[in-house]
């Protein structure tokens, strides 16, 4: 910026004729002029910069943001630090602010300035107002920046941006103390080059990422990180880490815990089962006691589903049924359908079956896979209304399977969507009367990952969901 500035005085210097021209700027706490750039002062009368110059003229041409051209004709007297017998002084205003003053002078008598010269000066002191913005802004945009800097280095979360060709952007000191990166090394190199990591690269490089994605990635250390990436147009993608390792290992407890009692439950609840069965074969029950047994039977029932799915959850989670076997999909398929069939049939549901004719294999383990399909399939019967209409689809894509189970039933409000793969969540706008654990989705989700597919669902509340599921498929003759 003070190469320019100085080129403009000398410009302005050089147009006008004059002998001296100098550019002066306000200091920003007192207000004071102060020289910018000067041309011509004889050494000694040239105040250096950030001296407060006591310029009546130029203190004007400031305070009024209008030009002044005096001459020795001019009524008024010319008055500076030293002798100037004609000056011109023309404001440097940007965004409708005086930033300045740029003027010239002589102070040999007889030399005074024309009208043309203050139009020639005020053209320079719109270049001057011009590299004086663009210089404000820079100094804005580095003072943000570096305030954003400080703020990312401190910040507990790892950060990483990248733009679209993988290279980085920024990375803050977390990040780079996670993948054990130097931070000086980091700036504009490759993500696949910097961080030695199966899962990260892989998805920054991911060009058909366009909606926000979550991974866990597990680092060398051991430590998990909940990590969040985010595209950003115009500019690449975010990535926020977070060390969730304390929460994951909450949660191994806790399923470890949820395991153990289930499963010591489930003896005792055996057998009330049993006794509850023997009741009226020991003595006469009456109609009253057989609704009390009636009851007692219906909540052991649900009790006992409960446990069998936590116990489901926590052997799917902990990789417990690994046993994985070639399996024709479609008969997975067929075998849920036939099994719903008769629940669809008691609410006059009209259910859709539409399974490709070549679906391929799958590698998974049959009882969980059954599980899967069933599942989707008796939430969508049991949520969607009377006479709803409930359509499962499956076609081969590539080297998977997509498989669909759509309903015309009351939907799933948007806020809910994000968690009704979570353990025990039921959305707000199921019926009181409905009954459910809140496990069915979970164990899905579960089965789902452990078979390397995905799941998500589409809904708008009011009218319907479809709950889409893509499996990896397998050649049949492996
Ligand atoms: P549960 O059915 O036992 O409540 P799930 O884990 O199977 O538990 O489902 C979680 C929640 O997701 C349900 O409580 C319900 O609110 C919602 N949900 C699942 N499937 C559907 C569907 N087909 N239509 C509407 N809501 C659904």
């Amino acid at each position: 910026m003070e190469r320019v500035l100085a080129g403009i005085v000398e410009a302005a210097v050089e147009i006008s004729g004059a002998e001296e021209g100098r550019l002066l700027l306000p200091d920003e706490t007192t207000g004071e002029l102060f020289v910018c750039a000067s041309r011509g002062f004889q050494e000694g009368s040239v105040n250096t910069v950030r001296t407060p110059v006591q310029d009546p003229l130029a203190g004007e041409v400031f305070k009024t943001g209008k030009p002044i051209i005096r001459g020795e004709k001019t009524p008024r007297k010319v008055g500076t630090d030293h002798a100037v017998h004609a000056f011109i002084g023309t404001p440097i205003i940007a965004g409708g602010r005086v930033m300045g003053v740029l003027e010239v002078g002589n102070c040999q008598p007889g030399r005074s300035f024309q009208e043309d010269h203050v139009a020639l000066l005020s053209a320079l002191s719109d270049y001057a107002a011009i590299a004086l913005e663009n210089a404000q802004r820079f100094t804005q945009a580095m003072a943000e920046r570096s305030k954003l800097e400080a703020i990312l280095s401190e910040v507990e979360n790892g950060v990483i941006v990248a733009d679209y060709d993988g290279r980085l952007i920024l990375i803050n000191r977390k990040a780079c103390e996670a993948f054990g990166v130097h931070e000086d090394q980091a700036a504009g190199k490759r993500v696949r080059d910097l961080i030695q990591h199966q899962d990260l690269p892989e998805v920054l490089h991911d060009e058909e990422l366009v909606a926000p994605t979550r991974i866990e990635i597990t680092l060398k250390d051991g430590r998990v990180m909940n990590t969040e990436i985010t595209p950003i147009p115009d500019l690449g993608l975010v990535v926020i880490m977070q060390d969730i390792t304390h929460l994951k290992e909450l949660d191994r407890i806790k399923t470890e815990f949820v395991s153990t009692v289930s499963h010591d439950l489930r003896s005792p609840l055996t057998a009330i089962l049993g006794y509850i069965e023997l009741m009226d074969r020991v003595g006469p029950v009456n109609a009253q006691q057989q609704e009390y047994v009636r009851r007692v039977q219906a909540s052991v029932h649900a009790i006992t589903s409960l446990i069998n799915d936590l116990l489901d959850l926590g052997r799917i989670e902990s990789g417990f049924d690994a046993r994985k076997e070639i399996l024709p999909f479609n008969s997975i398929l067929e075998f849920a359908v036939e099994q719903l069939r008769n629940k669809a049939a008691e609410k006059s549901q009209n259910l859709v079956v539409d399974i490709s004719e070549n679906l391929p294999y799958v590698l998974g383990n049959p009882t969980r896979l059954r599980q899967l399909v069933t599942n989707l399939l008796a939430n969508a019967i049991k949520y969607t209304q009377e006479s709803g209409e409930i359509r499962l689809r499956a076609i081969a894509e590539e080297s998977q399977v997509i498989l669909q189970v759509a309903d015309n039933g009351p939907g799933i409000p948007a806020a809910d969507q994000p968690y009704i793969f979570d353990k025990f969540y039921r959305a707000s706008n199921v019926a009181e009367n409905s009954h459910g654990t809140g496990l069915g989705l979970a164990i899905v989700k579960s089965i789902v990952e452990n078979h390397l597919g995905r799941i998500w669902v589409e809904s708008t509340a009011g009218q319907g969901a479809v709950f889409t599921v893509v499996l990896p498929s397998v050649d049949s003759k492996l």
